[in-house]
């Protein structure tokens, strides 16, 4: 397949995260665009890499393991699907972020990976029945002991939200992770997905994990 519209579609994204910074006076370099490239072939991955990408997000590891095995090693890859805990092992070794801890049972097996990992708690904001993410009622008690496992360094806080046409109904949920974040001395702030990107920039996303937007429905 032919990736040549990447190009276009990078500096569309670019341009518009640089937009939504610059409203709130945020440093647009200040966020971290993850293009998610589950689904897509190798062939659109280096197509990306080619155009200067390093951040790429994968849901699923049998899916992902051949696009490491065949892309360069200075690619950083963010684990953003729901995380097993019998292969939360493999997914430390070879994933340099993991966005979606939610239990103690995935940093036991986190921890014998034998590296160091980054790691983002995810929170069910919104408290929706049968979503990923941990309640915000159990945040702190989870915090607590990811900071017992060194292997997993707490960065921060990861949500994905409700399914919604207008993204202004995320703004509330956003700015909830964000406080709960500045509470936890969290650094980064994963939130905002090709449908409300901007609002989540506006309410401080640290890094932003955009997938259709940049290489079409999947
Ligand atoms: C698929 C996925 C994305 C990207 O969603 P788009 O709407 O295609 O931008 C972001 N975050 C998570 C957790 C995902 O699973």
């Amino acid at each position: 397949m032919d990736w040549r519209h990447l190009s276009a579609n990078f500096a569309e994204i670019y341009s518009r995260i640089a937009q939504a910074a610059e409203a709130v006076d945020r440093d647009p370099a200040s966020v971290t665009l993850i293009a998610v490239s589950k689904t897509f072939p190798v062939d659109a991955i280096r197509a990306a890499y080619d155009l200067g990408h390093r951040h790429f997000g994968e849901s699923r590891l049998q899916e992902a393991l051949p696009k490491i095995e065949a892309l360069p090693e200075d690619i950083v890859w963010h684990f953003i699907g729901k995380l097993q805990s019998n292969k939360a092992k493999r997914v430390a070794q070879l994933f340099d972020v993991i966005h979606t801890i939610e239990s103690e049972a995935q940093l036991k097996e986190i921890a014998k990976a034998g590296r160091r990992v980054d790691a983002l708690i995810e929170v069910n904001v919104a408290n929706e029945a049968q979503k990923s993410g941990i309640f915000p009622v159990a945040l702190d008690l989870l915090h607590a002991k990811l900071l017992d496992f060194p292997q997993a360094s707490f960065r921060g806080l990861m949500t994905i939200g409700p399914a919604t046409d207008n993204p202004e109904e995320m703004r509330p949920i956003f700015r909830k992770l964000r406080e709960e974040n500045a509470r936890l001395g969290g650094q980064w702030l994963s939130m905002g997905m090709s449908g409300d990107f901007e609002v989540a920039i506006q309410e401080g996303a640290s890094h932003v994990r955009i997938g259709t937007a940049l290489f079409g429905a999947r």
